[in-house]
């Protein structure tokens, strides 16, 4: 396997990554790095959870090192990162700043949430580099105080998701702004016509990249799934989290409203747990998910707005509350687990699991109940050794219909079960 060294990266960068402990390039960044830096558009789909951001943070931070802008009065916007959400848009600034230690390069984020003012005022001296979500964007563009006229690279980062948010005249605002000439990346966790239609018209002799198979990350995740009535749910809520028994645990709700809902009856249930939805300040949602990253909460409830790109060290259970309409939302939501850091960790974590599991077990049936852990590694055919990830979900009657998509879209045949415990009535 190819090392950075060889696909061409600076000595600040190969020390930066060196220290996060990145040893060798992940698939998706050996493919991307060089189509990057040889400077063509390029479009690269990369599962979630194989080190995409750095397949194009690397490249494009070692770009904008070859011209040094430090003493410039106003520093030209050289790159833009388009993202779809807030919590997207502050991770890649984090990892802009862990990549580019020592660069001289300067990073603004900006998107909604936050006072308008504020983030104008940090523009008086120019950046290099500008991470952002799309509506903020043009409220910056409109107001004048950004200009795009001098951007170089222009990246869309789960860019299936940009362009099925309905913002298609802002993008077509952001694209009319840039320089035709500039370089256009664009990674996403899944294909779709409408990405293929927009790269059609957006992207000139564009380079494609495919991570690997299409998603390989799936493979080390178990899937199960239980089967219930809609009204008996937060019982078995209840009931998985007791069995799972997991100091970190994603749960994804369909609305708002079961968020806040079943943020306070985990709470009631004595689970430090949090709730993240698109109606929380932007403030807040920061600092809940920080406080779910650092174990200050055990659970995170959450809409499908943490679903994409966000990197939760060590994160093993994901629950679905409900299923998401989309497949694809139901593909971004288990790559939460499973990611390329976390994979060792995952593996001792399985095995532990699995110990506890077996004793449990052997607790249980002692008892002359059904025994509800562990999955025989027989019948879902993974070794144990090789899950990095579980996902639950509850399926209500109405949902069922959801499953043969999901299915289709994960790629193996996963059943639908009996929950493992009883409901009190
Ligand atoms: P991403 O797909 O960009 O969200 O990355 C998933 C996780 O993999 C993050 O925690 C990264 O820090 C980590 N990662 C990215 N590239 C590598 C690498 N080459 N070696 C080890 N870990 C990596």
């Amino acid at each position: 396997m190819t090392s950075f060294a060889k696909l061409g990266l600076n000595a600040t960068l190969q020390s930066n990554i060196k220290v996060l402990g990145y040893k060798k390039p992940t698939y998706i960044q050996e493919k991307s790095i060089g189509a990057v830096l040889s400077g063509t558009d390029t479009y690269a789909i990369a599962p979630t959870g194989t080190g995409k951001t750095a397949s194009y943070l690397l490249p494009i931070l070692q770009e904008l090192t070859q011209s040094d802008h430090s003493d410039d009065q106003v520093r030209p916007i050289r790159a833009l990162f388009l993202v779809p959400t807030r919590e997207l848009a502050l991770q890649v600034e984090e990892s802009i700043a862990q990549y580019g230690k020592g660069l001289k390069l300067r990073t603004i984020s900006i998107f909604g949430g936050v006072r308008i003012e504020s983030q104008v005022k940090r523009f008086k001296r120019g950046t290099d580099i500008i991470v952002a979500t799309p509506k903020r964007l043009i409220d910056l563009m409109k107001n004048e105080t950004i200009s795009l006229n001098d951007i170089k690279y222009f990246v869309m980062d789960e860019a299936d998701r940009l362009v099925s948010m309905g913002i298609h005249q802002e993008l077509r605002a952001i694209l009319a702004a840039i320089p035709k000439n500039s370089q256009k990346v664009l990674f996403s966790a899944t294909d779709s016509k409408a990405l293929n239609k927009f790269n059609e018209e957006n992207l000139s002799r564009v380079k494609v990249v495919k991570g690997g198979s299409i998603q390989p990350a799936l493979d080390k995740i178990l899937h199960t799934m239980y089967r219930c009535f809609r009204e008996d749910k937060n019982q078995h809520l209840l009931s998985l989290l007791n069995m799972l028994n997991s100091d970190r645990t994603l749960i994804f709700a369909r609305t708002k409203r079961d968020v806040d809902f079943l943020t306070q009856l985990l709470n009631d249930n004595g689970y430090a747990s949090t709730g993240i939805h698109n109606e929380i300040p932007q403030k807040k949602r920061t600092e809940r998910l920080e406080g779910f990253k650092n174990g200050e909460f055990k659970l995170l409830v959450a809409t499908d707005i943490v679903s994409r790109g966000i990197d939760i060290n060590g994160l093993y259970y994901v629950i679905n509350f409900d299923l998401p309409v989309n497949s694809n939302d139901y593909i971004h939501r288990v790559g939460r687990t499973a990611r390329t850091k976390t994979s060792k960790l995952e593996t001792k974590k399985a095995m532990a699991t699995k110990a506890k599991n077996q004793a449990l077990s052997k607790e249980v049936a002692a008892k002359n109940k059904p025994v509800m852990y562990p999955v025989p590694e027989e019948e879902v055919g993974i070794k144990v050794s090789d899950i990095h990830g579980h996902v639950y979900s509850l399926v209500s009657h109405e949902q069922e219909r959801l499953v043969p998509l999901i299915t289709k879209a994960v790629g193996k045949d996963i059943k639908l079960e009996p929950t493992p415990w009883k409901i009190e009535r």
